[in-house]
């Protein structure tokens, strides 16, 4: 699972048939809700504007890995500003005789964690070069992207695009069964 991944899909998609995830405050802070184990702790006021921001050069970042394309620079330096904010260091807590290694954000602002997690995940998953590879949904109505691990994995969801496109196959097999009767 990458919340990058997840975080680049929540745009609208009419193949898949979905709206903008991140279109409002609420859907945003749902968003974020059903993350909070990947992004860790979060409490401050959502930074709307720059999580929506984000997700521009997320998607520009995709784009590019997909196709094997240089990135813009100013999207190269967006991303890697954020993910210097995800450091962390140890810390000795000593307390009432337990000694304990507590592992602290680098940046105290809440704000600025959140966001860097997620840039985080966003360069781990452009980065990686192992089994799984970024994708682009190979239905053409479709904005989503995929993790594949095998190179038949084409679509974002097997019972979504995969299951439409078989559908679609097995009608335009069907028609071509049916003779056309000449007059
Ligand atoms: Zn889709
Ligand atoms: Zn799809």
């Amino acid at each position: 699972m990458s919340v990058a991944l997840d975080f680049a899909n929540t745009v609208a998609c009419p193949g898949c048939r979905v709206d903008d995830g991140l279109a409002t405050s609420q859907d945003i802070e749902r968003w974020l809700r059903a993350h909070r184990r990947e992004l860790g702790p979060w409490d401050g006021p959502i930074p709307v504007a720059a999580l929506r921001r984000l997700r521009t050069t997320v998607r520009q970042l995709f784009a590019c890995a997909v196709e094997e394309a240089a990135p813009d620079a100013t999207c190269l330096v967006a991303i890697n500003r954020l993910g210097r904010l995800a450091a962390t260091y140890p810390r000795l807590d000593w307390r009432e005789g337990r000694r304990r290694k507590v592992i602290v954000a680098g940046k105290e602002n809440s704000r600025d964690y959140l966001l860097a997690s997620l840039a985080a995940s966003v360069i781990a998953t452009v980065a990686e070069e192992g089994r799984v590879r970024l994708r682009k949904c190979q239905s053409p109505r479709c904005t989503h992207y995929l993790l594949a691990r095998t190179s038949r994995q084409i679509w974002c969801s097997p019972s979504g695009c995969g299951n439409r496109a078989r559908v679609a196959r097995h009608y335009r097999r069907a028609r071509r069964r049916v003779v056309p009767v000449s007059g």
